[in-house]
């Protein structure tokens, strides 16, 4: 008699299976796309208006602001901002691109300062330290949906007129100390690209604030600066949300609550998983630092000692998606080398750009997926203890 396993364990994991979280919604996405194509209003359509309210409540903002990608978002900011030629801001080199190329567009100067190595996120001393008289903004960056430590930013920044831009793209609906993502810096910025936690149908992105008079001038650079029509009042650009992204973004914002419970009980599962394994040594773990609710858009662990990639490699042949976000930080890009004279050695940077890797963490993930992915990783480190012994 053969006997089988209580438990098979699949065969492969994906880094993000957006049609797993997709699938029980897709009829009522089905009929939010028809109702928009036989409206016809397929620009200014009433469920832009209705998507923003919801996400100023998510947010817990005043006004809330579609446009057409998270990076847009970063740019208006700076627009409406005033924020141009002789300008600093200040942004973290560990980060996605758009945080810094948003700055170098408008004419300003970006200034890389380090991280914290528990967060990877902006670290407060090395904010201080880049600050210079030309200073005009910070953009904390929540990488991994994990709050930055905003009220040490705005201690700092506030007193010195300098503006705070929160790039919560990866972040939406994560809270420190009660506080949402995008309600604390003059601006914050989301992205509804595919893999962010509440993603669309292709491109999407919106600002917040609470500021009236700000809101207004975020609308007026988004539309080409014309108010009132073929009035141009400011040079702005033509950055719109869709009406059909709205109104599948619309039914997806329902399940996000649920969405984000999910991931932080997956990124629980793998703690557990981690410390059974005795693995909790070899791998550094995320954590979410106290204060924080994190929304775990990426769950991100570190490997030192340069095996990183080997086992990246290692889980490739065993059909187990990761990524490396973000293998070269961006002080070290060919494209920013003219401000490399400039910036000051970013030590905590350099080394998680080369020890990061992250693992499947998106709501529908299975725990028997997250059992193959830890114990993957585990036999990586037995077959390298039984090498070195
Ligand atoms: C995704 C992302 C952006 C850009 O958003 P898009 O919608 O892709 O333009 C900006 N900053 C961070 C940190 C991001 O993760």
């Amino acid at each position: 008699m053969t006997t089988i396993p209580l438990t098979t364990l699949p065969r492969s994991v994906p880094l993000l299976d957006v049609n797993r979280d997709n699938g029980p919604l897709r009829d009522e996405m089905l009929a939010a796309a028809a109702r928009v194509i036989d409206t016809g209003r397929f620009l200014h359509g009433p469920e832009v208006k209705e998507f923003e309210v919801a996400v100023a409540a998510v947010c817990g903002v005043r006004h809330a602001i579609g446009c057409a990608s998270g990076s847009d978002a970063l740019l208006l900011a700076l627009l409406a901002l005033d924020i141009g030629p002789g300008d600093e801001v200040v942004v973290p080199s560990f980060t996605f691109f758009a945080t810094a190329s948003a700055v170098t567009r408008v004419g300003a100067r970006p200034v890389f300062a380090d991280i914290e190595p528990a967060t990877f996120n902006l670290a407060p001393a090395a904010l201080e330290r880049a600050m210079t008289a030309r200073t005009k903004a910070v953009i904390p960056v929540h990488l991994f949906g994990q709050c930055a430590a905003t009220e040490e930013i705005v201690d700092i920044a506030r007193p010195r007129g300098i503006h705070i831009i929160e790039d919560a793209a990866q972040a939406i609906g994560a809270k420190r100390n009660g506080r949402a993502a995008g309600s604390v810096g003059t601006i914050g910025c989301l992205s509804f690209y595919p893999s962010k936690n509440l993603g669309g149908c292709g491109d999407g992105g919106m600002l917040t604030t609470n500021d009236d008079r700000l809101a207004e001038r975020l609308r007026l650079f988004a539309a080409h600066g014309m108010s009132p029509r073929y009035y141009h009042r400011v040079i702005g650009i033509n950055s719109r949300l869709d009406t059909l992204q709205a109104a599948l973004l619309l039914v997806k914002h329902q399940a996000l609550a649920s969405w984000t419970a999910q991931r932080q009980a997956n990124a629980t599962r793998y703690h557990a998983l981690f410390r059974q394994t005795g693995l909790d040594g070899a791998v550094g773990l995320p954590q979410a630092m106290p204060g924080n609710d994190h929304v775990w858009n990426q769950f991100t662990i570190r490997v030192a000692h340069g095996r990183r990639d080997a086992l990246r490699e290692h889980l490739t042949r065993r059909n187990i998606g990761s990524e490396i976000y973000y293998p070269l930080p961006l002080h070290l890009q060919d494209c920013f080398r003219e401000l490399r004279d400039r910036t000051a050695a970013l030590p905590e940077t350099e080394r998680a750009a080369a020890e990061v890797m992250s693992l499947p963490i998106f709501p529908g993930l299975r725990a028997d997926e997250q059992q193959l992915v830890v114990a993957a990783i585990a036999d990586f480190f037995a077959a390298q203890q039984s090498r070195a012994a």
